[in-house]
């Protein structure tokens, strides 16, 4: 096996190694099947337990009740962009969305298409996204408040969510979720991406309280309504196995060997502090994002010309470390350090910076 390297990528991005481990020591034959969990039956007690796990783990983490199911749906985030507004959107009555960023304006997007009552009841696109919003009002009859918890291109992250009174948040949380803990209650939904914090791509976790599903209009095709992934317990279909096999063992990996998401929280605030302080104190770095609105999940930082910024992306990959490139829609570079990615490869970051700055400043 060769060399692992730093993995600084967006997403896909880094998984943890302990996760990989186990995932090849079972790959050939899982817990005495004869079969990798690619190959066995959905219908097998052997993925029955996997995805029942999954739910059950998420609910811990999470400090969910029975009141939320917990749903895996193929088609990523970005499936979720439109089924929201499909199936929780209400007769006559607007929907809210704030604009924070590249994931919040194709949400947007995909709620105008269908012809919703859209309100963008703030957004930071004045100042490049480069801030989270701190006055709103949201609308008194709104179906629903949607917000992106944490801004993976433009580095910035909700460090209080909004407040919508009685109107339930919708959150797409696909690069912070099981980052830190918060209190579920005043979300309707929950959707992440797993790629980016709790497994391979292809597949949103969708994170919905029951009294949402009653809004699921009839006259929707099946595979777009979420009342049958949740009556199938995510198995209308076949799932993506794999994917939720791996995020099981990310979950578990965050309960067992992390110690639950109080301690992850702590470990990303100390992996943030380490970080910015270290930008925040050079002449050389600059961070784009605005100081309170700062994402300890995706660190984006200019240099002093785009020369240096691509040989700083070079040097970087030369010296180990990998996907330190800015997104393409916006440039300079970014590090995105998500719980996978430990105190020891934010550490061995800033060694690198301070040797590049002392080579290059
Ligand atoms: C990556 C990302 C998405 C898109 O996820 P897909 O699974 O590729 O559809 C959406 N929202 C946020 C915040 C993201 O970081």
């Amino acid at each position: 096996m060769g060399e692992r390297i730093y993995n600084f990528n967006a997403g896909p991005a880094a998984l943890p190694l302990p996760v990989l481990e186990e995932i090849q020591s079972e790959l050939v034959d899982y817990k005495g099947s004869g079969m990798s969990i690619m190959e066995v039956s959905h219908r097998s007690k052997w993925f029955d337990d996997v995805i029942n796990d999954a739910v059950e783990r998420t609910k811990r983490l999470l400090g969910l009740g029975d009141d939320y199911d917990v749903l895996f749906i193929q088609g990523g985030a970005s499936l979720q962009f439109c089924m929201i507004p499909m199936n929780l959107a209400l007769e006559n009555r607007p929907v809210d969305y704030i604009n924070t960023g590249t994931w919040s304006t194709k949400a947007i997007k995909e709620a105008d298409i269908q012809g919703e009552d859209v309100q963008v009841i703030a957004s930071s696109e004045d100042k490049n996204f480069s801030y989270i919003p701190k006055s709103y009002e949201v609308s008194n009859n709104a179906a629903y408040l949607h917000f992106t918890s944490n801004n993976t291109i433009k580095g910035t992250q909700w460090a209080q969510f909004p407040d919508a009174g009685d109107i339930p948040l919708v959150c797409d949380m696909s690069s912070d979720i099981m980052s830190r803990p918060f209190d579920a209650k005043p979300f309707g939904l929950i959707y992440a991406g797993a790629q980016k914090n709790i497994g391979p791509s292809g597949t949103a976790m969708v994170i919905i309280r029951k009294d949402m599903l009653e809004r699921t209009p009839d006259n929707l095709p099946s595979m777009l309504k979420y009342t049958t992934f949740s009556g199938k317990n995510s198995m209308y279909n076949t799932p993506s196995c794999m994917v939720i096999y791996t995020i099981n063992l990310v979950l578990k990996w965050l309960e067992e060997t992390v110690g639950g998401l109080e301690k992850m929280g702590q470990i990303n605030q100390e992996k943030g502090a380490l970080i910015y302080n270290f930008i925040d104190g050079s002449g050389f770095y600059n961070a784009t994002a605005e100081k309170d609105s700062r994402s300890l999940m995706n660190v984006t930082f200019r240099l002093p010309s785009e020369d240096l910024e691509k040989k700083f992306v070079a040097e970087g990959l030369k010296a180990g470390m990998g996907g330190l490139k800015g997104h393409r829609s916006v440039g300079g570079c970014r590090a995105s350090i998500y719980n996978a990615s430990g105190m020891d490869a934010v550490k061995a970051l800033v060694d690198f910076m301070t040797d590049f700055e002392k080579k290059e400043g």
